[in-house]
């Protein structure tokens, strides 16, 4: 955050306010850890902060410290959007446009007087916040809302609970700290948060080892539908309503899955394809390896973005449509997809 901001955000904190803490729609472990973090760090400085969540979250992060008190913005819908006119200050978190957190909730944000304050390590931010910390560079939001407490010089406020939403929010957006983006610092900030009380196995239990058997049948399914295109270095996966509903699918069961399309030899890009009927959309997420940029091909075939090697999109129209559509696309990416990753 540039220094001007930082000072004017201080100084705006320097009396009690009443925070709202904003995630995107479908949160993920780092918008959950990082504005839960960020929450209760507000909470233990004699603020009135509150979560307000665009919807649910999976079920593996309810166990997360604070999570009791987070209000839904789609289930309640008085009691958030209560919280929202109270405010004099929202934290958007993990989110670089305000369409990020649905229809309904964007009107509401639209129409707020008040500042918002902006954290997130995704590309091309949107111009919608007075007070502005973006880095690309850092894996998560979490290690970001670390670094804004370093800039509060006040790490030493981290107790065990904020201790343990960062590590989760560190933990699931850096896939248990194995991608790029995961440094040298990410692994001191790491080894900090643990001697503040985070206790790693029980994270990695808490969010890995939670599956039910449903769930994991899904998985079977969705592993099933593979299919490869070997000439791209492309793999992708088609899970269909009817599959969800044979499975009893529940919010997160889907959570993870495209990483297995990731994970043969030689396939530097995968996608996944998923029947939304609630939202009329087939959602998408892309992974890739290397150089290939999944937020640039997110941004030009399916309205989304994220990140160069995880990104997101949807398309309005039906699943089989969708991976023909998809699949067309995939000659014009010939040389970029065989060259993503040179060994
Ligand atoms: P996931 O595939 O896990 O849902 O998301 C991967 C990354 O892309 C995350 O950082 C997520 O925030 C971002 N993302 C997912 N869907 C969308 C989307 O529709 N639009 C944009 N701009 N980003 C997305
Ligand atoms: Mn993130």
């Amino acid at each position: 955050m540039e220094k001007g901001q930082l000072h004017k955000l201080q100084s705006f904190l320097s009396s009690k306010k009443n925070i709202v803490i904003v995630p995107h729609r479908n949160p993920d472990g780092d918008a959950m850890g990082s504005t839960l973090a960020l929450c209760q760090y507000f909470n233990s400085k004699n603020h009135l902060a509150t979560v307000v969540a665009p919807n649910e979250y999976p079920e593996f992060l309810h166990w997360l410290p604070g999570s009791k008190d987070v209000l839904l913005f789609d289930k309640q819908n008085k009691q958030a959007k209560r919280a929202i006119a109270n405010s004099d200050i929202i934290f958007l978190l993990d989110f670089n446009a305000l369409h990020r957190v649905g229809d309904d909730m964007e009107k509401t944000l639209e129409a707020y007087e008040n500042d918002f304050a902006l954290i997130d390590h995704h590309q091309q931010p949107e111009e919608i916040a007075t007070y502005l910390y973006s880095d690309t560079s850092i894996c998560s939001t979490a290690q970001m809302v670390y670094h804004f407490l370093e800039m509060l010089n006040d790490t030493e406020s981290i107790t065990k609970d904020i201790a343990t939403c960062l590590y989760t929010g560190i933990m699931t957006d850096t896939g248990s700290f194995r991608f790029r983006s995961t440094t040298a610092e990410t692994h001191r900030i790491v080894a900090r948060l643990i001697e503040k009380g985070a206790e790693n196995d029980k994270i990695h239990s808490n969010v890995y080892d939670s599956n039910s058997y449903n769930r994991l049948l899904l998985l079977g399914q969705a592993l099933s539908n593979l299919k490869i295109f070997p000439a791209y270095k492309t793999a992708f996966i088609t899970i269909s309503e009817k599959e969800k509903k044979k499975f009893h699918y529940k919010k997160g069961d889907t959570e993870g899955v495209v990483n297995y399309a990731l994970s043969l030899n030689d396939i530097v890009f995968a996608a996944i394809f998923i029947e939304d009927k609630e939202q009329k959309i087939i959602k998408i997420s892309f992974r890739s390896k290397g150089d290939f940029s999944v937020n640039q091909f997110a941004r030009n075939y399916f309205n989304g973005g994220g990140h160069d090697n995880a990104a997101g999109g949807k398309s309005d129209l039906t699943l089989e449509k969708t991976v023909a559509y998809f699949t067309s696309l995939l000659p014009n990416y010939t040389k970029e997809l065989q060259n993503s990753y040179e060994e």
